[in-house]
């Protein structure tokens, strides 16, 4: 970014809540299903059909307020948000305005070392979806989606960086995880994120005009977006011209945003208090029971994990980001593991596999305690850590413990002294011309040696071992 200005960027998230029922009917919430099946009187928005509030859903955000630690309202208000377009049946969609169930809380970031503040956090309904039909002159829209639960998440302008935009995002997306209160899944739309963006003279305070940038469905995008918009408009400034209060657009296939209106065109949704609901309450009793219920959210286990396991933090962060890869590698230590050894198997092996084949944990073959069994092979030396990687491919594709596959496959480290040597020489025999070269002073041909032994003993030589052997061979030679 340009070091004359600096950005202030506010983000919205709306987290789509995974409840069985949407907001205010019976109809199914879930994602999917044949078009405008999953409707009802209610939200297709007929004239008579009155709303009945989902307390689950209420819950879910509760949950969600408490993790962030905001205030929650025990009384607030749903609103109508007026609006004309044709994916809302009603022309308003149920929101809330001046009263959010949840307010003032924050969420860290760089472990721990910047906070963003949540201005707050409100209960709404989601509109239907339009589906633009190529080369027609009309579109389609399906209902399905129209009530389904949404918190929106609207933090306060602390964000500086699109690297901090996509980690409080990321932290966002982990934390409605570990609450199970929404999928987190940004293809189907069940997170979804505006910017807000201005920029400013580094070291002042005033805040420049913002922009909006919608229509964001990936961490990726996110940050494009934000570098996009932030040299846009330090373009604009350095020019000579003012930034304009527009809503834009991203376009992933471009990657640009586009005006979609300006100021002039903004609503004003008139917003009016739901007559058809009353006022939200929520005792003090069901705060602290929704309080208790609550699991060990992520920065809590980060830092246990730091202080029980003697991780460094970057790979408690890691390994916490989800709540069952964290309970995949407790359970591996408990079944005997190394601490540190199992962190790097799951860290490394384990979410290469789970990224290539893109399955999440439960779907991965290997069970912790198989896991921490071949662990424990590689940590007490009967196998090296090639070999090792060797065993855990074979444990994939065909599945078996670890200890059978070393036997079967005679795949123990070769740490017999008199063997590896045996195995050194007849290198050395081979390779006269390198051994020449080594003895006139190019030393970092030891490393080709102790390759050749290694591909000899199809890598089942204790490397230390094969590396003292061929080194002491060479000084043998030298002095002879
Ligand atoms: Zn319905």
């Amino acid at each position: 970014m340009s070091a004359r200005y600096e950005a202030v960027i506010g983000l919205e998230v709306h987290a789509q809540l995974s409840t069985n029922s949407k907001m205010f009917c019976g109809c199914p919430a879930s994602f999917g299903g044949e078009p405008n099946t999953h409707v009802c009187p209610v939200c297709l928005g007929l004239p008579g059909a009155l709303p009945v509030m989902n307390t689950r859903a209420i819950e879910f955000a509760v949950r969600l307020g408490l993790a962030t630690d905001c205030q929650i309202a025990n009384r607030s208000i749903f609103a109508r948000k007026n609006y004309f377009y044709p994916d809302c049946p009603k022309d308003y969609q149920i929101s809330q305005f001046d009263t959010p169930l949840c307010s003032d809380g924050h969420m860290d970031v760089e472990s721990g070392a910047k906070r963003i503040r949540i201005k707050r956090i409100h209960v709404e309904e989601d509109a239907g979806k339009l589906l633009h039909v190529d080369n027609a002159d009309y579109s389609l829209v399906d209902f399905n989606r129209s009530g389904v639960p949404l918190v929106e998440i609207v933090s306060e302008p602390d964000i500086r960086t699109a690297r901090e935009a996509s980690e409080y995002l990321q932290k966002l997306r982990s934390l409605v995880r570990y609450l199970e209160i929404c999928d987190g899944n940004m293809e189907e739309g069940s997170l979804r994120c505006d910017v807000n963006l201005s920029i400013r003279p580094e070291g002042t305070e005033n805040l420049g005009v913002k922009t909006e940038v919608k229509n964001l469905n990936s961490f990726k995008q996110v940050e494009q977006a934000i570098e996009f918009e932030f040299h846009r408009q330090s373009g604009v400034l350095e020019s000579g011209g003012r930034v304009t209060q527009d809503t834009l657009l991203w376009d992933a296939a471009k990657g640009q945003a586009v005006v979609m209106r300006s100021k002039e065109e903004a609503h004003d949704y008139r917003y009016f208090p739901e007559p058809d609901l009353r006022v939200l309450q929520v005792s003090e009793a069901t705060v602290s029971r929704v309080r208790s219920s609550l699991p060990e959210l992520p920065d809590a286990k980060e830092k246990r994990f730091v202080s029980q396991y003697k991780l460094p933090p970057y790979d408690a962060a890691l390994l916490t980001g989800s709540r069952d890869i964290a309970q995949y590698y407790e359970d591996v230590v408990s079944a005997g593991a190394d601490s540190k050894a199992a962190s790097n198997w799951v860290m490394g092996e384990v979410m290469r596999e789970m990224n290539e084949r893109a399955i999440d944990i439960a779907g991965f073959k290997i069970k912790p305690a198989e896991l921490a069994e071949l662990a424990g092979l590689q940590a007490s030396g009967k196998i090296n850590s090639t070999t090792a990687k060797d065993v855990f491919k074979q444990m994939l594709e065909k599945g078996g413990r670890a200890s059978d596959i070393v036997a079967q496959s005679g795949l123990e480290q070769v740490s017999d002294t008199s063997a590896i040597e045996a195995d050194a020489r007849a290198v050395l025999d081979e390779n006269p011309d390198e051994v020449a070269r080594y003895l006139a002073g190019k030393e970092q041909l030891l490393q080709f040696f102790v390759g050749q032994l290694m591909k000899r003993t199809k890598g089942k030589a204790n490397p230390k071992m094969a590396t003292d052997a061929i080194k002491g061979l060479l000084e043998t030679r030298r002095v002879g």
